[in-house]
């Protein structure tokens, strides 16, 4: 689960990283009095669940978030901006309370596009007025976990503000991991010799550096993070170390034992996924293809995209709908796999062990005439009550497209959403 920045910095601070006074507010009438209170020279920053904002560009309605993608991807030279530039990303600098106002009615419930959000791009309900800092150095730090060395890594680089992705690509060298010792932890010691040995940070900022590396491990633990990262942390001209930025992924795993329902944003997250989530189905993940699937088993279900790939055509979605024995589960997966307007043709791929194909049929059925499903409908059915189930089919005067083994199935819904 994602968190906003604002709540980031919360966590972080509560565990001793220092970070910039701010406000979080929603209402563009709050924004003055929330410069007013930091000082008045303040950033304006889009909150939301994605990177990038600061080079990021707004655009007015959602029908434009695609173009604005588009241009972003193909000539990112062009279309980029820093928090400077005239072009208005997501992060805005302003001298006083008037022009934070100016700067927030720029970005507030606007749609922002960054390299992150994808072509819906995010609307922007929630602003974070943050003092400003005075930048003399960007760093970067993170800790996640290596899944190598099945343990938790400190990731530092002296190239921060950037995107580490690419300092990756264009300087690897300026990237350094330490993995940390779980029973040992990252005492401040430790975090002092590495930010003073690696970043090679000016004197004055050590103690700092060694504070923040520390609250940061301490901060992924305490709340069952599977990755803190800040970018830029930096240097001011008054030589204090400061996260200018937090990004925190949670652990939904923690669930029950961590507060997450109230750092959840679920207007943030995806329609189609928050279906799947309240109808008990575990696991749905959209994908780029137009036949849709619907299978009872995660090993059955990628065996499922497999096979439809290697019959030349592209799965939409991978959904699980588990071993259930109910018919409204069963409309609910179809709901989910009809709301993606790609899909063209749909695949039902069951073996009934625990599940009943009786119950499956059933379902199917409802769901046609329920949601009024006009794309074809390609049945693998096999296992308990398959008699009973086929038997369903029959009656019900549907049309379905029906196929023996998952080979045939698959190649018949890839012709199927051919011809569709
Ligand atoms: P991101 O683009 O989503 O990663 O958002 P960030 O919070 O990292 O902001 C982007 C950039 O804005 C940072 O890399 C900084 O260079 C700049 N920035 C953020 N806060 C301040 C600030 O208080 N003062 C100045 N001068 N620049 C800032
Ligand atoms: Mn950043």
């Amino acid at each position: 689960m994602k968190i906003h920045e604002y709540q980031a910095k919360d966590l972080l601070a509560r565990h001793g990283v220092s970070v910039p006074r701010s406000r979080m507010v929603t209402k563009l009438g709050d924004v003055k009095g929330a410069a007013e209170e930091l000082g008045g020279k303040v950033v304006v920053k889009a909150q939301i669940h994605a990177g990038g904002r600061g080079k990021g560009r707004v655009v007015e309605g959602q029908g434009k978030t695609a173009a604005m993608f588009k241009r972003l991807e193909t000539k990112p030279r062009q279309n980029e901006g820093g928090v400077r530039g005239s072009r208005v990303g997501g992060v805005r600098l302003a001298s006083n309370p008037e022009r934070a106002v100016a700067e927030a009615r720029k970005i507030l419930g606007k749609y922002l596009v960054t390299h992150q959000t994808g072509i819906a791009g995010k609307k922007v309900q929630r602003l974070l007025i943050e003092e400003q800092v005075t930048i003399a150095d960007e760093y970067y730090a993170a800790v996640l976990i290596d899944n190598a060395l099945g343990q938790a890594v400190l990731i530092v680089s002296s190239e921060g503000g950037q995107a580490i992705e690419e300092v990756a690509a264009k300087n690897p060298k300026a990237i350094v991991r330490l993995p940390i010792d779980p029973h040992d932890g990252l005492p401040p010691y430790k975090a002092r010799e590495f930010a003073k040995s690696v970043l090679k940070m000016p004197h004055a900022t050590i103690l700092q550096a060694g504070a923040l590396f520390s609250g940061l491990y301490d901060a992924f633990l305490a709340s069952d993070a599977t990755m803190v990262e800040i970018n830029p942390f930096v240097v001011t001209r008054e030589n204090r170390v400061i996260a200018a930025d937090a990004k925190v992924s949670l652990d939904d795993n923690a669930a029950f034992r961590q507060p997450f329902a109230s750092l959840r944003d679920t207007s943030e997250e995806d329609a189609m996924d928050l279906l799947a989530e309240e109808s008990g189905i575990g696991s749905y993940i959209k994908l780029e293809g137009n036949i849709g699937c619907m299978v009872n088993g995660a090993g059955l279900a990628m065996a499922t995209l497999d096979t439809i790939t290697q019959a030349g055509g592209a799965p939409a979605n991978f959904l699980d709908i588990g071993t259930v024995n109910r018919v409204e589960r069963v409309v609910d997966a179809l709901r989910i796999i009809n709301m993606d307007k790609d899909v063209k043709a749909i695949l039902v791929n069951i073996f009934g062990g625990m599940a009943r194909v009786d119950i499956i049929a059933e379902g199917v059925i409802a769901g046609v005439r329920e949601l009024r499903l006009k794309q074809p409908i390609v049945l693998r059915l096999n296992g308990s009550n398959l008699e009973e189930g086929l038997a369903l089919l029959a009656e019900s005067g549907l049309e379905f497209i029906t196929a023996d083994d998952l080979g045939s199935a698959a190649r018949k819904a890839v012709a199927a959403a051919r011809d569709a």
